[in-house]
Formats: structure tokens, sequence, C-alpha cells
């Protein structure tokens, strides 16, 4: 018997992360084009790839889960 195990992936090395991955929602202050149109920064934990040293700019997930994920469903 075996599981099927999502991990987290460096998109350069392809090599899966040993550790917990995290994001935090970054505040930016307000500028000409950010009062129209707002940006959102993040920080992602780890900030860079622990093999290959890469710095991650965002997080991706799989196109399409094996089941109904209702949780981001409001
Ligand atoms: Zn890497």
């Amino acid at each position: 018997m075996a599981d099927i195990l999502f991990g987290p992936v460096c998109s350069n090395c392809h090599e899966v992360l040993p550790c917990d991955i995290d994001y935090e929602e970054v505040r930016v202050e307000s500028t000409a084009v950010s009062v129209i149109e707002p940006i959102k920064r993040y920080n992602i934990t780890p900030y860079s790839c622990p093999f290959c040293g890469e710095k991650f700019m965002r997080i991706e997930m799989p196109t399409r889960l094996p089941y109904r994920n209702t949780i981001f469903e409001i």
C-alpha cells in the first residue's frame, strides 16, 4: 500500500522542500497607481530554495485536485 503525497517542489531544481511553506501579506504604502489598483505583496517562507538558492516569487497549486475543495468556495 502507498499514498499519493502533494508536496512543495522547487520549480527550478525540482527538489522536494523538506520544510513547511508559509506566506504573509505585506502592507504596501499607497502610491498614485496603488490607490486605483492596490498592490499586494507577500513574504514567502522559506525565502529561497535550500538546494539551488533560487528566490521564491510565488506559490502555485496543482491546477486540479482529485476532490472538490470547499475551503475556498464561499
Ligand atoms: Zn531549487
